[in-house]
């Protein structure tokens, strides 16, 4: 069949607002690196005048009406043909977006900028008071946004749905609750063991050291700074304005070693998923990675799998000690990759060990769905997260800077969809990782050789060069055989941890 006029139109509309979109994403970027704070009225106008016009284009009947016209040629093509991904995946935005009214879309953000801005002030203050109201609004827009997708099964589903297509709460549920019920004994096991001293971390570690050997991991790991660059932010972050130009940030703490070091390695992990799909997507909505889940498999598989695995230290190790050869002169591989990867009940979801991480992120799934469903009220929501964190981890804020306000999510976004990419890319990232060592057993091997272009290539293989093409389910059960599985993440933290505690962890 010819190519039908109406793709070479869809794509002129679709790239508009690729460049629109990736123009903002741009001015986001300056707005968190460079730009002054006398800045920040005119960005933050001119952000919104960019929303309101990638808005407009978005839901322009035009493009329904192209759509409309695309359909029998869609349907002509195996779904795997670029063109027919493209087609579906831009029927689906537009679905969406024209959902959503604009004068919804207005209020929404602005109440967001007034959210974030008040709990920027409140976060520091300990004013959990402050924002309770603003938390009130916000959960009635989540429910409000939910009403535009009726028919859903459950209120938190089109939430969900924005960031892990194709998810839904019963299935999270289930999957959380198996998750949960393995760790909390082997946390408990592991916190029953004298814990692991990592004072060597502790030290003075000079920030343009740290930034040094950070750029030489992510550099050997197969980070493209040819298309990429790194820049430092208070809250690390990766962005992208082209396939062919993606960031990252990272910040420098001079008396915690892996602070940087990891984030770092965690951001190029989501770089890298980036800077490695198929070229011929740029400026189309294929062009980017599939969920918030399947990112985030990349970003712990390259932070955690790899990167707070011994045979990576075998590699790094020494260079690690030659970077700072004062800090680390007394200071054993063994030592210091058990200072790595030691386990403690502790307050803050973006400091904790691999083991205890997702105590934290199933604590907030299921308050947003008690929030969603009305059983849980705003009012009580500080109280009942120092509850949750006295039940699962043992451990209670001694206040609400560390309690229920120290994630950003629900203060710059809505309620529902927020968390649960975290812990199911956790457990993706396992079920890929051994689905790679059953196509290339050497892989271990490889990384303690500092050799990481046979994993980076098979992840580009069955991962990366799909972007949007396949939804999350199909990557999975295509690379790996399988749907997405708990038990294999339980297995390798078993395995692991099991090790590094001497203990014989229950299975
Ligand atoms: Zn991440």
């Amino acid at each position: 069949m010819n190519l039908p006029p109406q793709l070479t139109e869809l794509k002129a509309r679709l790239y508009e607002i690729y460049d629109l979109e990736m123009t903002a994403a741009l001015l986001n970027w300056d707005q968190m690196t460079y730009m002054p704070v006398g800045g920040a009225a005119a960005r933050g106008r001119q952000l919104a005048t960019l929303g309101r016009i990638i808005h407009e284009k978005q839901i322009d009947p035009a493009i329904g009406r192209l759509l409309e016209a695309l359909r029998s040629y869609e349907e002509s093509l195996p779904p795997d043909e670029p063109d027919a991904a493209l087609i579906r995946v831009a029927r689906r935005d537009y679905e969406r977006a024209t959902r959503i009214p604009s004068a919804f879309a207005a209020e929404l953000y602005q109440h967001m900028a007034a959210s974030y801005d008040v709990w920027s002030r409140a976060r520091p203050a300990n004013d959990v008071a402050a924002v309770l109201p603003y938390l009130e609004r916000t959960l009635d827009l989540s429910r409000q946004f939910a009403e535009f997708f009726p028919g859903y099964e459950h209120i938190a589903d089109p939430l969900i749905d924005m960031a892990d297509y194709g998810m839904r709460a019963t299935t999270i549920r289930q999957v959380f609750a198996e998750l949960r019920q393995g760790l909390i004994p082997l946390v408990e096991q592991i916190t029953d063991q004298p814990p692991i001293d990592d004072s060597c971390l502790h030290r003075f570690f000079p920030e343009e050291q740290q930034l040094a050997f950070g750029i030489e991991v992510i550099t050997t790991l197969g980070y493209d700074f040819n298309r990429g660059r790194q820049d430092k932010t208070p809250h690390p972050f990766m962005t992208k304005f082209s396939l062919n130009d993606v960031r990252i940030t990272t910040r420098v703490n001079e008396h915690d070693l892996g602070s940087a070091l990891f984030s770092t390695i965690h951001e190029a992990g989501h770089a890298m998923y980036e800077q490695g799909i198929t070229p011929e997507f740029e400026g189309t909505p294929l062009a980017s990675g599939t969920s918030a889940g399947m990112h985030e498999s990349q970003s712990r598989l390259w932070e955690n799998i790899v990167g707070r695995s011994l045979p990576f230290w075998q590699h790094f190790y020494p260079r690690l000690q030659a970077t700072f050869p004062d800090q680390l002169a007394d200071v054993s591989l063994d030592t210091f990759y058990r200072a790595i990867n030691k386990v403690q009940r502790s307050l803050i979801r973006t400091e904790a060990d691999e083991v205890t991480y997702n105590l934290h992120v199933i604590l907030r799934f299921d308050l947003e769905l008690a929030l969603l469903e009305g059983t849980l009220a705003v009012r009580d929501l500080p109280e009942v997260w120092h509850e949750r964190y006295r039940s699962d981890l043992g451990i209670a804020p001694p206040d609400y800077r560390d309690g229920v306000l120290q994630d950003i999510h629900w203060y710059g976004g809505l309620i529902g969809g927020a968390f649960q990419g975290y812990t199911l890319g956790n457990i993706m990232s396992v079920q890929l990782f051994d689905a790679a060592l059953r196509d290339h057993p050497d892989i271990p091997q490889q990384i303690a050789d500092g050799r990481f272009d046979t994993l980076r290539a098979w992840m580009r293989e069955n991962v990366y060069r799909y972007g949007r093409a396949l939804d999350t389910d199909d990557i999975l059960r295509r690379a790996t055989g399988r749907s997405l599985d708990v038990q294999p993440y339980l297995a390798y933290l078993r395995r692991k941890y099991g090790e590094l505690y001497h203990i014989a962890i229950d299975a």
